[in-house]
């Protein structure tokens, strides 16, 4: 899988982009001829294979959008393999993307009224937002280690501003740990055996 990191540079909440816009974004900017195959390394091999679809939920003005985009496959002819392009929005193997949930967090921490009117606003279930909100505390704590979290009062990435640089973030978080932020990690959870 080729992971693209670029479009959560300054992101600013109160302006964003709907997730169509940063999906669109992501592939505008990226460049097959200049990217290396994840596999054999090579360069200048990588061409159109086929495509899926994935869903696109978004949240803006106070409704739910619903839609479908299509996700790039590469295959690479110096080794054959085969590769998705999952722009830095999406989490790998999830529905929901990674601007919904977000957006979902941060209205938690912001909010007045109960769990269950936020999950209606939104359209999901508490089980879904609080299997969310456990996989974000512990990518949290993971990242910010174990001394560290105990320095933010208020959480660095919602609550502290408007505009938050999560490319870096996003980028570091990947490479540090080998799987995407809030994507599923059974040593993230249980601990390694
Ligand atoms: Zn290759």
């Amino acid at each position: 899988m080729i992971r693209l990191f670029s479009i959560f540079f300054k992101m600013d909440f109160n302006t964003l982009p709907t997730a169509l816009d940063l999906f669109n974004a992501a592939y505008k900017n990226f460049n097959r001829y200049k990217k290396g195959c994840p596999k054999c390394k090579a360069k200048g091999f990588l061409k159109p294979f086929a495509g899926y679809d994935h869903n696109l939920v978004d949240y803006c003005n106070k409704s739910i959008l619903e839609g479908h985009v299509e996700i790039r496959r590469l295959s690479c002819s110096s080794c054959q393999g085969t590769f998705g392009v999952l722009p830095d929005i999406f989490i790998p193997h999830k529905s929901y993307n990674i601007i919904f949930i977000l957006k979902v967090l941060k209205a938690y921490y912001c909010r007045t009224g109960t769990v269950e009117a936020l999950c209606r606003q939104f359209g999901i279930s508490t089980s879904t937002f609080y299997a969310w909100k456990k996989r974000y505390l512990i990518h949290k704590s993971l990242y910010l280690g174990s001394l560290a979290k105990y320095f933010y009062k208020t959480d660095p990435h919602l609550n502290e501003l408007c505009n938050i640089c999560l490319t870096p973030f996003l980028h570091h978080f990947f490479n540090r740990f080998g799987f995407s932020f809030l994507q599923y990690s059974k040593t993230a959870e249980y601990g390694s055996t």
